[in-house]
């Protein structure tokens, strides 16, 4: 299990290229799920099972951030997040796509066990360090995924203030802030590597 995970946040669609690639319109405004905290565990050496016969899983790397305390209007970014890491946002792709073509909601998609894997956390950096660095998804040692906050659609500011506003936030709640482009199949056997600029934040391996 990872520390303390309260609420699980998601953001939907928050690079262009990956909205395109799986078909999707740009939203106006930040489009937000969640997963139950028990989906989060480490993405630490970790051997990570997943549904089996479920249709097909795709992983989604994206940038990890963990709030140190409780939201009040007006704070930065940098007053509120402590530490971050990398996760992938395992989805059941063929599930979503039904229950989007049904209007049903999410959960059964991206809310299963283990579909919130966690590296372990690093110190948050400032906005120029942030913007510095891409971090990178490593499928069976070929790259498959790079992103950079700098091209989010929506900037951590307001994805931060969009969902104090309308749902709370506090502390040791965790926002999964959006997957780039190049999100594809997961299947037994497969292998991740997540990286920070050159920092290797954590491997698992589908069981
Ligand atoms: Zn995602």
């Amino acid at each position: 299990m990872c520390a303390a995970v309260n609420n699980v946040y998601c953001v939907g669609r928050n690079y262009k290229l990956h909205a395109e690639e799986l078909g999707n319109e740009v939203p106006a405004e930040p489009l937000i799920f969640l997963k139950p905290s028990h989906s989060a565990v480490s993405l630490d050496k970790a051997v990570i099972e997943l549904p089996k016969n479920a249709g097909m899983i795709h992983y989604e790397g994206e940038l990890v951030l963990r709030i140190a305390r409780d939201y009040t209007p007006g704070m930065t970014v940098e007053e509120l997040v402590d530490v971050m890491a990398l996760g992938l946002d395992f989805t059941l792709r063929d599930v979503q796509d039904d229950l989007k073509k049904k209007g049903l909601p999410w959960t059964a998609a991206k809310g299963f066990k283990n579909a919130a894997p966690l590296t372990p956390y690093i110190a948050f950096p400032d906005k120029e360090e942030l913007e510095a660095s891409d971090f990178t998804v490593l499928k069976n040692g070929t790259e498959v995924q790079r992103g950079n906050v700098k091209n989010m659609i929506f900037p951590l500011q307001k994805i931060i203030d969009f969902i104090a506003a309308r749902y709370g936030l506090g502390k040791n709640d965790i926002i999964f802030t959006g997957t780039p482009a190049g999100v594809g199949p997961v299947v037994p056997g497969d292998s991740f590597e997540l990286y920070w600029g050159d920092k290797l934040m954590g491997t698992c391996l589908i069981g």
